[in-house]
């Protein structure tokens, strides 16, 4: 018997923590979990699923407009945003009661407290002001939004900005938004208030959006954003922000001077580890803040682990999850197991949205690999009556050699949900062969990857 409070104490209860929580709990641990603000976390809470929720709602505006090509009559179509946000708040509400729900019922103890460490095995509950032990500490602490441009440059005005956290929660909706970011967080919020009747403007300070992400994907998004009519201006970051009036305006290094109802900062997340103490315990930090970690997500402190955005490897709910199933194996079903981190697919909910999964043909080449492309642009069967100009790209990267596909890229609605079968056959190990071989479901813009006969062209690494 140990002389801990608990075997396991978990610091958040965001996808990773509460993840980690019950399959711990299950396997026969002792397990507490402290969570600051709400349970379920940035995912839940002010993350993916009200975002998504949002990108429904920014969809409708297409819908309305499209229906016309096939013989409907809309009357002027009006929005409500306090009742989206009405209705998002209830259905958030119901999942993070399920998320309760589910942890004291696999029997963690919850406290709803900040937790921070004491000592190694010591962790202080700041609002009750007790301490508790435990034998193995889990850091799941997540990460937040920064007002920071790079490490330390703060934009004087920044403070008048909003991130991503309030933008669900807007008392009312701008006529006028400038976002800044060229991620994804940045460019879905650009087209959820576009699609919701905002003049949207995007400032970021590289080249081309979606850094990391295939040129040809990168290069769809930008087009497709200039046809929407939202206004991107790269190559430039904001100098200075100032309220006047009822107005915000953002000075850039170019000289631009924009004027906005809102400012949305989406430039950056930095790991929530200020004010947890971990010096305390013997656990390492990297230069941005995260907790360093080794394939196991062990810390440099023996008996404590960190999992999760925290540890800044793959921001992804997923890969949280994933991370928080290996960890409970690793420490108490007594099978070391380490987090896979490739070809995770993954999309951008923009409109129309992106899905990749696998290497871009840049990180193909980086990697050694001669290849052949498979690509086709066309005009998803949908739009053939809705007059709309949008084009569907699909992009397949295979290496030359043992003809493995290794990357999908795709631009168009649906992306979302075909990439993710896609995703089942990369980490089969599927060939192009096997893609050919495979019967096309007729008529859908998904066939078109099955179907990709003759290369765009090869390309061999530098
Ligand atoms: C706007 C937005 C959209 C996103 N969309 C997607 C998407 O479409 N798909 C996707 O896969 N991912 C998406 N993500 C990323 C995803 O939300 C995160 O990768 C995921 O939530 C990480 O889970 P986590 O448990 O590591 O951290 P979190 O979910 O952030 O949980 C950490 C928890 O720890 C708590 N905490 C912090 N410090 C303490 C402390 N000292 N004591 C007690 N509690 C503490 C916090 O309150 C928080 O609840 C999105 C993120 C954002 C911001």
């Amino acid at each position: 018997m140990t002389h801990f409070d608990y075997d396991l104490f978990v610091i958040g209860g965001g996808s990773a923590g509460v993840r980690a929580s019950r399959m711990a709990a299950q396997a026969g641990a002792r397990v507490a979990l402290a969570e600051e603000w709400r349970m379920g976390g940035t995912c839940v809470i002010r993350g993916c699923i009200p975002k998504k929720l949002f990108v429904y709602a920014s969809h409708f505006a297409d819908d309305f407009a499209d229906a016309a090509g096939y013989g409907w009559s809309v009357g002027e179509p009006k929005f409500d945003w306090p009742t989206l946000l009405a209705n998002k708040d209830k259905e958030i509400a119901r999942l993070e009661a399920v998320y309760t729900r589910n942890v004291k019922a696999a029997g963690v103890a919850i406290f709803a407290d900040r937790a921070v460490f004491e000592d190694p095995h010591t962790l202080r509950l700041v609002n009750e002001g007790r301490a508790v032990t435990a034998e193995k500490i889990l850091i799941a602490t997540g990460n937040r939004p920064t007002r920071e441009l790079g490490t330390s440059h703060v934009i004087p005005g920044g403070n008048l900005c909003i991130t991503s956290n309030e933008a669900f929660h807007l008392a009312a909706l701008p006529k006028r938004i400038l976002v800044a970011g060229g991620g994804y967080i940045a460019l879905e919020f650009a087209h959820i208030f576009h699609g919701l009747g905002v003049d949207v403007s995007l400032v970021y300070r590289g080249e081309k959006v979606l850094r990391g992400f295939d040129e040809d994907i990168r290069d769809a998004l930008h087009d497709s954003m200039k046809k929407r009519g939202l206004h991107v201006m790269l190559g430039c970051e904001f100098t200075r922000i100032e309220k006047r009036g009822n107005s915000l305006y953002a000075e850039t290094n170019k000289g631009h001077v924009i004027e906005a109802d809102a400012i949305m900062l989406a430039i950056g997340r930095a790991p929530n580890t200020e004010m947890l103490h971990v010096e305390k315990a013997g656990v390492d930090l990297g230069k941005r803040g995260e907790v360093v970690v080794d394939r196991y997500s062990r810390t440099s402190a023996e008996h404590i682990y960190a999992i999760g955005d925290v540890t800044d490897r793959v921001q992804l709910t997923p890969i949280a999850i994933h991370e928080a199933m290996c960890f409970a194996k690793t420490a108490f079903e007594g099978k070391p197991t380490a987090p896979e981190h490739m070809n995770i697919p993954s999309a951008v909910f923009t409109t129309p949205e992106i899905g990749v999964v696998g290497m871009s043909e840049m990180k193909a080449l980086g990697m050694g690999h001669t290849i052949d492309v498979y690509k086709s642009t066309f005009t998803p069967l949908r739009h053939t009556m809705t007059g709309r100009d949008e084009r569907m790209l699909m992009k397949l990267i295979v290496d030359q050699k043992t003809d493995k596909v290794l990357g999908c890229h795709i631009f168009g609605h649906g992306a979302a949900e075909i990439i993710q079968v896609v995703g089942v056959a990369l980490k089969m190990g599927a060939t192009k062969t096997q893609f050919d071989a495979t019967i096309a479901l007729h008529p859908s813009a998904a066939e078109e990857l099955v179907t990709m006969r003759t290369k765009s062209y090869s390309k061999v690494p530098a």
